[in-house]
């Protein structure tokens, strides 16, 4: 439920009612805006029906809020919601378009920091890399666990960026949150609701990823996880679905952009390498995430492909992704907005 106050409603008057929506029982929430104070009812609506909130003088108006998901929902609040990215002042939303990139895993420091130079050179905003990797394969590279994620911080401190690596169970939640600057919650994750919960708890961004079989409003729903846990700083990511088509990995599904941006406030990235699966695909599509509104890209770059623990296919020589960085500087301004 949305409670619109009059304009002239003052704080003690917010006071009151949160008060009263608290002692049914249900999530109050204060949203003040520019001209007026927003107030949020969470839980079953039917127990308001008894407070009679119509009749309250410094009542303006009174809505449902019909989508499933409340507080992703644009319906509770309509403005964009910015994420900012850690202390380095890396940002995503609100016209700005961010670019995260790096190695899929963490293998040394010689790579992860070789990888960073190379990006942060080329005009990228944050760095990603994985210490702990979900693979498909038991037999595959695992991830260096720890040690990866110090490898994370020494980089992130020389180079300025902020981090950004994936978490893939709850028990590493809080290693992981001591670490780097904002978690990852993987395709193969994205409804594990208990993960999810685990890092609402915290307050650094989650860049939450569309599961490789999950719809759009599946995606909305486990978003609504992490923020009913108190943590507002979701940041949604397409990342290719699976479809008949095996001429590439996954499909990169770009109408969840524009859909997403109609049903939820929450900056939205596209991941074009896994989207893709093919280093040439990258960046093409990537600009076309861009045109389709996303609010930037998260791409996988390492310095040798070739030799990479994983997904070398998909990742960008450093040349590339200058290359495509350059693409995108002349691009993002054509379409209002600025390269972060
Ligand atoms: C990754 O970013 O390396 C990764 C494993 O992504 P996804 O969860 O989208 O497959
Ligand atoms: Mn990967």
């Amino acid at each position: 439920m949305i409670i619109v106050l009059r304009p002239h409603a003052t704080k003690a008057h917010a006071d009151e009612l949160l008060d009263k929506i608290a002692s049914l029982g249900l999530k109050p929430l204060y949203m003040p805006g520019t001209e007026r104070v927003v107030l949020g009812a969470l839980g079953d609506e039917r127990e308001l029906d008894s407070l009679h909130l119509e009749n309250h003088p410094m009542v303006e108006s009174i809505q449902r809020v019909l989508a499933p998901y409340k507080l992703v929902s644009r319906e509770l609040h309509p403005h964009d919601t910015i994420v900012s990215l850690g202390t380095n002042g890396g940002a995503v939303g609100g016209g700005r378009f961010t670019v995260i990139a790096g190695p899929c895993a963490v293998e040394s420091l010689e790579q992860l920091m070789g990888t960073a130079e190379a990006i942060k050179a080329a005009g990228a905003h944050a760095l990603r890399g994985g210490a702990y990797k979900p693979r498909t394969s038991p037999y595959a590279f695992q991830g260096l666990g720890e040690a990866g994620l110090k490898i994370l911080q020494q980089v992130s401190k020389a180079t300025g960026l902020p981090v950004v690596t994936e978490v893939i169970e709850v028990a590493d939640v809080e290693i992981v949150d001591r670490y780097a600057d904002a978690f990852q919650v993987g395709a193969r994750n994205m409804q594990n609701f208990r993960l999810l919960q685990a890092v609402g708890q915290s307050r650094k961004p989650v860049i939450l990823k569309r599961g490789m079989a999950a719809k759009v409003d599946d995606l909305l729903m486990a978003a609504e996880y992490v923020l009913a846990e108190g943590n507002p700083n979701v940041i949604l990511c397409e990342r290719g679905i699976k479809t008949f088509e095996t001429a590439t990995r996954n499909t990169l599904d770009l109408n969840a952009i524009p859909v997403i941006k109609l049903r939820s406030h929450l900056p939205v990235i596209v991941d074009p390498s896994h989207g893709t699966g093919v280093r040439e695909l990258v960046a093409p599509m990537a600009r076309a995430g861009a045109a389709c509104g996303a609010d930037g890209i998260i791409v996988e770059v390492h310095p040798h492909p070739e030799a990479a623990l994983s997904d070398g296919k998909q990742s960008l020589y450093p040349a590339q992704f200058d290359a495509m960085m350059r693409e995108l500087a002349s691009l993002v301004p054509v379409l209002g907005k600025t390269l972060a």
